[in-house]
């Protein structure tokens, strides 16, 4: 993991799913080769890519160019940025949309975008034409390392998020690490969170090496590629062991039970980012488990300092404006898709690297971190 980093090879890492496994790409100014690839892996395919209109502007040339240099046919349909796009109206657009381009079973769904494009292009891809084969261009870091692999795709109900969705695995992921420089630096950090988020899980010494060197990861070059190849490293491990989430894959889930609560608490807005929520959500996990006596207190401490200093929320009053009460908060957990049988499943810490599930928080504890 902390192996010495070269200058930008590209670098391949396998989701080994037996005969769904595939390959993610991962390197600076790979989007070149995209046509290249898809044509080597579906011969003859048409592709339809899913976008949204800021990607659109900043990237649906280069791939539309790729494709056609590759002689592969492709249609596009574009749907407003952000979290509404998944929604009923906008995944029954799609599919109206890719229908009428007469895209067949043999063809290929091209997700190019964050991970709202992603969620929203693979879901359709599971329900088409009982469905269609994709493949993810993530364009968002929190992407790049997260929601373009593992095959979890989905779109929201108005009783909570990802609660309408299918596992489908795409057949390959490109993963361009140039395609993040036209990302706002918000929107970089809160991708960053997820990348954090890896450290925590089960790798202390790649938490290390992101304390020293996240200001190298934020410039890009070879500690960008090398942050996002760890990342995809772990969850393509932990997603070929536990694909439909009975065990281990709950672990991905850390700072989630409380970042979408925090998230609905924020009305889904720009108050408060995916990746700003699962930041916040995990510094209030560390919390719990160490007011529940899990984990050593400087562990969380060093842990937040390090949020502090990227410059992503630690705490409740980072949220601006009004902030959701803990009445509130615990109300939007119960509809959580991680409740079983009633009792709501935490993933905590017993310090840096040591993260478990448990379902056994008693909820005064829960309620006193949301104070
Ligand atoms: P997003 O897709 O909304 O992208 C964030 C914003 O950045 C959007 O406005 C988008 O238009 C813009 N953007 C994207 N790429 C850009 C680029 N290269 N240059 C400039 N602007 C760009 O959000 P996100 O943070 O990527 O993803 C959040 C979503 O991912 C949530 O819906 C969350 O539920 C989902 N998610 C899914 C999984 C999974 O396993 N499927 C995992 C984590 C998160």
């Amino acid at each position: 993991m902390t192996a010495p980093l070269r200058a930008s090879d590209p670098i391949v890492v396998n989701v080994a799913l037996g005969e769904r496994s595939y390959d993610i790409h991962i390197g600076r100014g790979l989007l070149a080769s995209l046509g290249q690839k898809i044509a080597a892996l579906r011969p003859g395919a048409k592709v339809a890519i899913v976008t949204d209109e800021t990607v659109m502007r900043h990237h649906l040339a280069a791939a539309e160019a790729t494709l056609a240099t590759a002689g592969i046919t492709a249609t596009s349909v574009t749907v407003p940025p952000g979290e509404s796009s998944k929604s009923f109206p906008v995944l029954e657009r799609v599919c109206e949309a890719l229908i009428a381009a007469r895209v067949e079973r043999a063809d290929l769904v091209l997700a190019l975008g964050g991970g709202v494009i992603g969620d929203l292009a693979g879901f359709a891809a599971a329900i088409l034409r009982r469905g269609l084969d994709y493949v993810q261009v993530p364009t968002t870091l929190l992407a790049q390392v997260d929601s373009s692999v593992g095959g979890k795709t989905a779109i929201d109900s108005s009783h909570g998020k990802n609660l309408i969705g299918a596992f489908h695995q795409p057949v390959l992921v490109l993963a361009d690490t140039a395609l993040l420089d036209t990302l706002s630096p918000r929107q970089f950090r809160a991708g960053y969170a997820e990348v954090a988020k890896y450290g925590l899980i089960g790798d202390a010494a790649f938490f290390s090496w992101l304390d020293a060197n996240w200001r190298d990861v934020f410039a890009g070059g070879p500690a960008r590629e090398h942050a996002i190849a760890v990342s995809c490293r772990m969850k393509a491990a932990i997603v070929s062991r536990d694909e439909r989430e009975t065990g281990e894959r709950a672990l991905l889930n850390l700072g989630h039970t409380f970042g979408h609560a925090l998230e609905a608490g924020a009305g889904f807005s720009d108050r408060l980012l995916h990746g700003e929520a699962i930041s916040l959500g995990m510094a209030l996990a560390f919390r719990l488990s160490v007011n529940l006596g899990l984990c050593p207190g400087q562990d969380a401490e060093r842990f937040i300092a390090h949020l502090k200093a990227v410059g992503l929320p630690s705490a409740i009053s980072d949220i601006t404006g009004a902030r959701p009460s803990p009445g509130e908060l615990i109300r939007h957990m119960a509809h959580d898709k991680k409740v079983m049988d009633g009792q709501l499943t935490f993933i905590l810490l017993k310090g840096l690297g040591k993260a478990f599930v448990t379902r056994d928080v008693p909820l005064e504890a829960v309620k006193s971190v949301l104070t």
